[in-house]
């Protein structure tokens, strides 16, 4: 039952209501008994500044930041964590011994956490990865990755500059989104980070330049099966999709926010539930 005492959590984001993070996180409470409860918050690009701050004077325990504000997050608050500090980009608050928010990064560990647990040989199949995006969640992916020991990395963006930037930052490589066919060949894993497919639809990827050998994992969680996972399948590829890397983000912010672990494989059949899909 909620009451005064509840210690709150939100996810902050726009769009947001899409979100699994409530569903996981609220379960994972009543698992632990915690009198704690977990809600979104949208929060549009330009109200970014004022809704976190607003959340750390609101006495708001704990929360995670999601897409477009993890940048936002990251210059917001003190980093937490060297990924924060490296990245610029946070996807989880923790109130720290003074009482203030520091900005943590677990989507870098979640991605590979999920990865391994959908792709056990990912990493002897992996010496090129391509990332799709140079936002914060492609950011950190590609730390992630590098951290496992992916050699070379390419970040293929709409926008230039910032797999410029995003490159610069990770010893990666730029590519324009002109030259996706010549990326997509070159890749032995290919990672969409971009908002594409969130609630369907999406381009048209130029999967069939994919390698066969290829892994193709998308960090769009709804739909489950994005139009490049589908596409991917079709070719007979290997298709990781997002919820591994929601689950494993989110097992590790809590654990940031209560000192263990959550059941993340029960976790796995309960998302499935809410998206609709029959459990595997
Ligand atoms: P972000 O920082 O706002 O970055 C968005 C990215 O999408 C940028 O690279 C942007 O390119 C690209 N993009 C947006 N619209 C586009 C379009 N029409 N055509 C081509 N590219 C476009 O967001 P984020 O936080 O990195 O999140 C990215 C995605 O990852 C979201 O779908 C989010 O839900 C997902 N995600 C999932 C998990 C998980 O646990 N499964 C965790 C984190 C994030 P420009 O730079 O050109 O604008």
């Amino acid at each position: 039952m909620i009451s005064a005492t509840t210690k709150t959590f939100a996810v902050l984001g726009d769009p947001v209501e899409h979100s699994l993070s409530p569903v996981m996180h609220n379960a994972w409470f009543a698992d632990a008994g915690l009198d704690a409860a977990y809600v979104a918050l949208r929060a549009p690009f330009e109200t970014a500044e004022a809704a976190l701050a607003g959340l750390e004077a609101a006495g708001v325990a704990g929360a995670n930041v999601t897409v477009p504000l993890k940048e936002a997050a990251a210059s917001a608050f003190p980093p937490g964590d060297e990924i924060v500090s490296m990245l610029a980009a946070a996807n989880t608050l923790v109130r720290a011994d003074d009482g203030l928010f520091r900005a943590h990064n677990t989507d870098a560990e979640g991605f590979v956490c999920g990865l391994l647990e959908a792709a056990p040989t990912w990493r002897e199949r992996t010496r090129t990865a391509l990332i799709l995006g140079a936002g914060g969640a492609a950011r950190s992916i590609a730390f992630g990755l590098a951290r496992a020991g992916v050699g070379r990395i390419l970040f293929a963006n709409r926008t230039i500059a910032r797999a410029q930037e995003a490159a610069a930052r990770l010893a990666g490589v730029p590519v324009s989104w002109d030259d996706l066919p010549a990326a997509f060949a070159a890749a032995d894993l290919i990672v969409n980070a971009t908002t594409l497919g969130m609630g369907g639809g999406g381009p048209d990827w130029p999967i069939e330049a994919a390698p066969a050998h290829a892994i193709v994992a998308d960090a769009v969680y709804r739909p489950l099966r994005t139009k490049l996972l589908l596409a991917a399948q079709a070719r007979g590829l290997a298709a990781v999709d997002g919820l591994g890397m929601l689950i494993h983000q989110g097992a590790l912010a809590f654990r940031l926010w209560f000192g263990e672990r959550p059941d993340t494989r029960a976790a796995r059949a309960r998302l499935l539930s809410a998206l609709g899909e029959t459990p595997q």
